[in-house]
């Protein structure tokens, strides 16, 4: 179970759908925050979808998963898009990486962040 973070106290201002921390690594912020801008600029473009929550976001099996409410297929399928990247961007430093299996754990990580892990 990882440590949940909050976000950058920005992030909350910019995106008021979120209402959780992280728990992920930092090599994701990049990603996340591309993801939180396209679903910002469909709320503002669809103001009925306001009723959209993020209350999770979570690394599981090595991807990135975000869980929410009151959702609409557009939102899904960008989140959808996000999480197949998740699973080719290093969640320590967001270099390209792949997912592998460490002692029975599942992570997205780059050579060099795989090569540190098994030191
Ligand atoms: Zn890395």
């Amino acid at each position: 179970m990882k440590k949940m973070k909050p976000l950058p106290k920005r992030w909350y201002k910019k995106f008021k759908f979120i209402q959780c921390g992280l728990e992920c690594g930092e090599g994701w912020n990049q990603m996340l925050y591309e993801l939180c801008t396209k679903i910002q600029q469909y709320i503002t473009d669809t103001p009925l979808q306001s009723n959209f929550r993020v209350t999770q976001i979570k690394e599981k099996f090595g991807t990135l998963r975000f869980y929410c409410s009151g959702t609409t297929e557009t939102i899904e399928h960008l989140i959808d898009q996000y999480e197949i990247k998740s699973s080719i961007t290093c969640e320590n430093c967001g270099q390209p990486g792949k997912t592998v299996c460490i002692d029975g754990w599942y992570s997205t990580l780059c050579k060099m962040c795989i090569f540190k892990r098994c030191l």
